[in-house]
């Protein structure tokens, strides 16, 4: 059936049935669905009035579905024995009436243009409001484990800015006489060099020139080591965790109820919150990672072999026994830097959460 063919309208459809004095529920909107998903014409579910409302009736929609292009249906707003619509079909309840209609997406528009926008509106503030709900179902019984994630992590944050701090306060800077972060900040190491390149001047001169080429030579893990005013990981930490903090704990034994009981401001800031908490707290173990990865056993490596390479603008060496790093000019004294002892922990695993609203 595809769109302006003709369709058998059963005479159980066209039959009027007054039988909803009340806004039928989720479980019927679920029995008409369920109907649709097995493959029946919409316009054949045992409850749908098949006749024409009457023009400016009081509408509400109470559930959408899509079909198949070629399961087009008929709309009896509009077009009773023509299919009509695929996508975006709306199960509506003509409260004056009593009964249900399967319409088409926008038909219902042309009887009563103010009554559609108004129950549209209304529509969709009750998907959201379902969405917000059952996403804060899903997800509120992880804000006590976040928290006591974050927590544990302070300390390790702390370290690592402590090291941080001591990589980029200037005094490496001028042990090294130079300045890292130009050539080390944005995670890329380069090595300039230099080569005769012939050219012609305006005369028609042929001449030789010395160029300098910059190419990478290799990518470092934890450049914002060097970053001096890079964003404290315990502050990041600590503003999650006010965030966390705000999360209110619901009733165990009715979290449904008080969760439907939150007024529209504070059920979507809760959504928010849980949201934002952990994608936060996410790209700050992405954070913390990275920056410890600069004195990984590899890492190391990379940065003395481009500190040793005749072309790097940079002369540097890192030796690291155990936490003990020394940061210096290749085959000087340097900088002892102590990793402190959470440098090193093991990050804790974030808990899984259900995808957003
Ligand atoms: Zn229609």
């Amino acid at each position: 059936m595809r769109i302006g063919d003709r369709v058998q309208i059963s005479p159980q459809a066209l039959q009027v049935k007054a039988i909803f004095p009340d806004r039928p529920g989720d479980d019927v909107v679920e029995e008409i669905l369920e109907f649709i998903r097995a493959g029946n014409p919409p316009h054949e579910w045992r409850g749908h009035t098949h006749t024409k409302p009457p023009q400016g009736a009081p509408i509400m929609y109470i559930g959408g579905f899509d079909l198949d292009r070629d399961r087009a249906a008929p709309c009896p707003c509009c077009s009773s024995g023509t299919a009509k619509y695929f996508k975006g079909g709306k199960i509506a309840y003509f409260p004056d009436e009593h009964v249900v209609r399967m319409i088409g997406p926008d038909c219902f528009a042309t009887l009563n243009p103010e009554g559609h926008e108004e129950a549209m509106e209304k529509y969709l503030a009750e998907k959201q409001r379902k969405r917000e709900i059952d996403y804060i179902l899903a997800n509120i019984c992880i804000a006590p484990e976040l928290e006591r994630v974050l927590e544990e992590t302070l300390p390790l944050a702390e370290a690592v800015d402590t090291v941080r701090n001591t990589v980029s306060d200037g005094r490496l800077d001028e042990i090294l006489g130079v300045e890292l972060l130009p050539h080390m900040g944005a995670g890329v190491l380069s090595v300039t060099t230099e080569r005769q390149e012939t050219y012609v001047d305006s005369y028609g001169e042929t001449g030789t020139r010395t160029a300098q080429h910059k190419e990478e030579y290799a990518r470092i893990a934890g450049p914002v080591m060097v970053r001096k005013n890079a964003s404290r990981f315990v502050n990041q930490l600590k503003h999650v965790l006010e965030a966390v903090r705000k999360i209110p704990a619901p009733d165990p034994n009715r979290i449904r109820e008080s969760i439907e009981a939150m007024d529209e401001t504070s059920r979507t800031q809760v959504a928010r919150l849980l949201g934002n908490s952990v994608g936060t707290s996410r790209s700050i173990w992405k954070g913390l990672d990275d920056a410890r990865g600069f004195f990984s056993p590899g890492n190391i490596a990379t940065i003395n072999g481009w500190g040793r390479h005749p072309d790097s603008p940079v002369q540097i060496e890192i030796r690291r026994e155990g936490r003990d790093v020394t940061i210096s000019r290749p085959g000087y004294n340097g900088r002892l830097i102590r990793l402190p002892e959470a440098f090193d922990k093991v990050l804790d695993e974030l808990p899984k959460m259900e995808t957003k609203p």
